[in-house]
């Protein structure tokens, strides 16, 4: 087993998703098990059980392992908040490390993804890549020049939770819808799959699901209609990324990746909009799918960068 050089943990709100990695980051063993909600100690079990599964696995107790999480933890005071995962307001850096006896690096899963993809994934060789997930909720990561840039409290690239311009959804006469966050109108409310979903809704359509409007677009006027409305919030929240971080390249990952065309049609989006000739960023879409944040996490194990 002298090839697995690292682990990884994706630590979501429905898995707790624990990978070996080879020297090539090629995952080599996978093991799920479901997200304990009901308690923190519970929750707490579950993780340490899949971090020793890794160090069994890799017959190495002092395996390199990061986790990535879907939350954010406060570098300077290691509080944690999430919304999916029993770990708000606890110190999980902490007390994962008295558990275990030993101390893991924790990373949030969209910086973690944005890493995965500038190292060996579809931003490779940029100097800065932001990586976008589009999934149920989104989130972003940002890469300078193959690096995290440091963090003061823990933000990953929170595009999600700005606020959709007004303008935006005047264009459209869309309503103003509440989001998870406790404010109005964030990003997320309309570009997510369950964004989209909700458009195709207000929309009238009798099938929602995201998947099958983008699968109807090119022959049912309505889904194509949807899918206009769609890729123009998409492209404002997008053209909000480039005035603010002017990235080379967006890397696109989560469900709505799968959408045929996406990067000719958010790039086609974001040219309605751009501020006069400036240059676009390049648009692509991940390269290494679902495990592309625990593999960043690894990536950052073994190199010591987490
Ligand atoms: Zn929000």
């Amino acid at each position: 087993m002298a090839a697995l050089i690292s682990g990884a943990i994706d630590l979501g709100g429905t898995k707790i998703e624990a990978r070996l990695f080879d020297h090539a980051a090629n995952t080599q063993d996978m093991r799920r098990v479901p997200t304990p909600r009901d308690n923190f100690d519970s929750f707490l079990a579950a993780l340490v059980g899949q971090i020793r599964w890794l160090e069994q696995v890799a017959g190495d107790p002092s395996l390199p392992v990061a986790i990535s999480i879907a939350g954010l933890i406060d570098p300077r005071t290691g509080i944690a908040t999430a919304s999916n995962i029993p770990v708000s307001g606890r110190n999980l850096s902490r007390e994962l490390g008295e558990a275990l006896g030993r101390d893991l690096p924790l990373i949030n899963d969209c910086m973690a993804f944005a890493y995965s993809e500038a190292h060996g994934g579809a931003g490779e060789g940029a100097a800065t890549v932001l990586g976008l997930i589009l999934g149920t909720g989104v989130g972003a990561g940002f890469v300078i020049r193959g690096d995290l840039p440091p963090r003061h409290a823990g933000l990953a690239v929170e595009i999600g939770h700005l606020g959709m311009p007004a303008r935006a959804l005047a264009r459209h006469g869309l309503p103003i819808w509440p989001c998870g966050c406790g404010r109005d109108a964030c990003n997320e409310n309309y570009t997510s799959g369950t964004g989209l979903r909700r458009i195709a809704e207000w929309a009238g359509l009798s099938d929602p699901d995201p998947v099958h409007v983008a699968g109807r677009a090119a022959t049912d006027p309505e889904a194509a209609r949807v899918m206009e409305i769609w890729a123009d919030l998409t492209g404002e929240m997008l053209y909000s990324a480039q005035l603010m971080l002017d990235p080379q390249v967006i890397v696109v990952g989560g469900g709505l990746s799968n959408i045929p065309g996406l990067p000719e049609r958010l790039t086609g989006a974001l040219k309605r909009l751009r501020l006069g000739q400036v240059s676009l960023p390049d648009i692509r879409i991940a390269a290494h799918g679902d495990s592309s944040g625990a593999r960043g996490a690894a990536l950052m194990a073994k190199a010591g960068k987490a």
